[in-house]
């Protein structure tokens, strides 16, 4: 099949509290469109097999970080790492599952067991610093992805492409000034984290954005600034940091997108990659925070991906 879906129970387990909008509500959402959706009959659904080993985080973090969360992960109750981003019992088991998937991920589209794939995958992961969590993130699924597609499987050119509404200041950290991997995203600023505006790194296009864009408007700016920088590098393989939280019904931010502009940028990155990188896309969830929005955005661009 087309697309390989991949998810796991570990990752509905990590918990931060019933008011936190990065809840195991999200996966339920997204699974409960799905099935409506009828899709799920078109794409090849699969469980992630192993969580992401030491040496596979190691690459983008540093081994204190992966120590430090271990002593912070509580038994029981909660640990409030800096508000915003809290441990549960659960926490890194879910962790090492959301960053198994996307390994996973990328060995089965180099196998060409797929041709893409998407992880339905939390906690998220790109604003996960070298030696920090912050920002709801703990590691950084899709660079310990694409730290694994050039490690092991010797590629020389990938693309991160960031459409998450905040900067993946986390993946910015991790892979800044490093040719082989570029960098594109827009994100709305000022906002959380705040960044993304002082980094004149050449691997890195960085599109802020102010609130109440709508989705013409960035459709204007991924053909102006993305795409022509895409070609130019001519990636082997393309990662997505699919976040939905710039969708119009999404109160965390005041993006104006919607699921058709999801689908459009989904399109237009598969164009990229049929292009020049045997059509090879990994995909992986990060924010989105409307269960509705998110759950419909989801099934478009998966529906894109899939060519349904
Ligand atoms: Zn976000």
């Amino acid at each position: 099949m087309e697309t390989l879906y991949l998810t796991h129970p570990a990752c509905r387990l990590h918990d931060m509290g019933q008011a936190h909008p990065e809840s195991p509500e999200r996966l339920d959402a997204i699974a409960d469109q799905l099935l409506a959706s009828g899709i799920i009959n078109y794409i090849d659904m699969g469980e992630v097999r192993a969580p992401a080993p030491d040496s596979a985080l190691t690459r983008v973090h540093s081994p204190a970080h992966l120590q430090h969360l271990q002593n912070l992960q509580p038994s029981q109750g909660f640990r409030d790492i800096d508000g915003d981003t809290i441990m549960s019992p659960h926490t890194l088991e879910a962790a090492r599952y959301a960053a198994g998937g996307v390994i996973e991920a990328v060995d089965a589209v180099m196998a060409g067991q797929a041709a893409n794939a998407f992880c339905a995958v939390r906690p998220p992961g790109h604003h996960a610093m070298p030696a920090r969590a912050m920002g709801f993130c703990f590691f950084n699924n899709i660079a310990v992805g694409v730290a694994h597609a050039l490690a092991h499987h010797g590629l020389k050119r990938v693309a991160v492409i960031d459409f998450d509404v905040h900067h993946g200041n986390g993946t910015e950290a991790i892979f800044v000034d490093q040719p082989q991997v570029l960098m594109c995203s827009y994100f709305q600023y000022p906002l959380f984290p705040g960044t993304g505006i002082d980094c004149l790194a050449p691997n890195m296009v960085n599109v802020p954005v102010p609130a109440y864009t709508e989705g013409a408007a960035i459709r204007e700016l991924v053909s102006a600034h993305w795409l022509p920088r895409l070609d130019a590098h001519a990636p082997e393989m393309i990662f997505i940091s699919a976040g939905f939280d710039a969708h119009r019904e999404d109160d965390i931010a005041q993006l104006g997108l919607v699921e058709s502009d999801y689908a459009w940028m989904t399109e237009q990155l598969m164009a990229v990659a049929d292009k020049h990188a045997s059509g090879r896309i990994v995909s992986v969830l990060e924010g989105g925070y409307n269960l509705s929005a998110l759950a419909r955005s989801v099934v478009a661009h998966v529906r894109t991906l899939a060519k349904l």
